[in-house]
């Protein structure tokens, strides 16, 4: 049997979405940019995605800038909105933040901003006390994720604007939401944020297409100079199999995919933890209302991530140790030491990301692999 549980690493495009992207190469193939009519059909179908993805994030009425990914996004809305700015300040960066946002602290730097990061509290979520105390009139920018990619903490984005309006309602705020899109419920008009970004590639659009959502008059100024094509935000003729794509992945996403997500983590938590006492949980505990439905981080100590990982794959079953992203890296996950964890703990930290179209069966054969490499391993491992 294949498991794939890397869902937060990327998912597996939706046949309805194939079918989109592969009318729009054949068929429908125009430069939405272009005079003519097909062409014109083209920017119809453009317009509906862009409308389909304001909705779907209660953003109806803001401007959306298509883009190439979650990174671009995230980085259009950092650096582009500090470039605009020319006003010195501090820029506060939530400490657990993918290094697509926290990597923008150089050329915020450069810029001629302060950087400082705000902590977390031991379940991965902001520490608003804290964060409180950071705050003042020279705070230009905010940057706090929706969720965390490696314990799935969702941040307190309300709270956060509450703060903020109290202490410093000159500065921005924005939101990564590249994990949390469509999966944990977001209103961009009623959270009154300034930015909020998300990528194709993590609910069942293909890579390679992302979007930024700007609440209107907030200024952000283009890092790609070129043709002026999306109002002059983001050069460049727009990915049409992409993004069209992605509007039908936003379409298509079922309204109860978050609860069946949650029942399988329920699942999996609870046969994890009753067959191995040693495993820890990494994040919010399940019933707590910071616990996003579909990503799961367990320590199983003395058994080192990478090595249950190889076993896993072994038996067909795909999970990640710490994100992605780092993965490649022989480093200790930052988020998980963040939140006070051992580097040993860390180093023994299994994410399980799921989507909805996991089953029971496949959860329940995950917990005996681990269970059954764990009996094994955990004997031959000194630390
Ligand atoms: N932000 C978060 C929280 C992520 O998890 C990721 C990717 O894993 C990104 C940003 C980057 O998104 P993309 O891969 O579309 O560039």
């Amino acid at each position: 049997m294949e498991v794939y549980l890397d869902n937060s690493a990327t998912t597996k495009p939706a046949p309805a979405v194939v079918e989109m992207m592969t009318k729009a190469l054949t068929e429908e193939w125009y430069n939405p940019s272009a005079l003519y009519r097909p062409a014109m059909e083209a920017e119809k179908k453009l317009s509906s995605a862009r409308k389909t993805c304001l909705k779907a994030a209660g953003a109806s009425g803001q401007r959306l800038i298509f883009t190439s990914c979650g990174t671009e996004a995230d980085n259009i809305a950092i650096c582009g909105y500090l470039r605009s700015l020319h006003q010195p300040g501090r820029v506060l960066i939530l400490n657990v933040e993918h290094p697509a946002v926290l990597n923008c602290a150089q050329e915020a730097e450069r810029l001629g901003y302060s950087v400082e990061h705000i902590p977390v509290d031991h379940r991965g979520v902001a520490d608003l006390a804290k964060l409180e105390s950071m705050l003042g009139e020279d705070v230009r920018l905010i940057c706090v994720m929706q969720v965390n990619n490696e314990t799935g903490a969702i941040q307190p984005i309300e709270e956060i604007v509450r703060l903020k309006q109290r202490l410093c309602p000159k500065a921005a705020v924005h939101v990564d939401g590249v994990q949390g899109f469509l999966r944990v419920p977001f209103d961009f008009n009623k959270l009154g944020v300034d930015s909020y970004a998300f990528s194709g590639h993590k609910i069942h659009a293909s890579k390679g297409v992302g979007a930024l959502i700007v609440r209107k008059g907030h200024k952000v100024s283009p890092v790609i100079f070129g043709g002026g094509q999306e109002d002059g935000y983001r050069s460049g003729t727009e990915n049409m199999p992409g993004i069209l794509g992605m509007g039908e992945a936003v379409s298509i996403y079922p309204a109860d995919a978050p609860a069946k997500m949650a029942a399988l983590k329920r699942r999996l938590y609870d046969g994890l933890m009753k067959s191995i006492p040693q495993a820890v949980l990494n994040g919010p505990e399940l019933d707590d209302p910071a616990a996003a439905p579909h990503i799961l981080n367990v320590s199983l100590p003395p058994v080192r991530s990478q090595t249950m990982l190889f076993a896993l794959e072994g038996d067909g079953i795909y999970v990640s140790a710490g994100s992605a992203c780092s993965s490649h890296k022989q480093k200790v996950s930052s988020v998980l030491t963040a939140m006070g964890l051992t580097n040993a703990m860390a180093d023994c930290a299994l994410r399980f990301s799921l989507c909805a179209e996991n089953t029971e069966e496949q959860i329940d054969y995950v917990i005996a692999r681990v269970k059954a490499h764990y009996d094994l391993l955990s004997k031959y491992t000194r630390r």
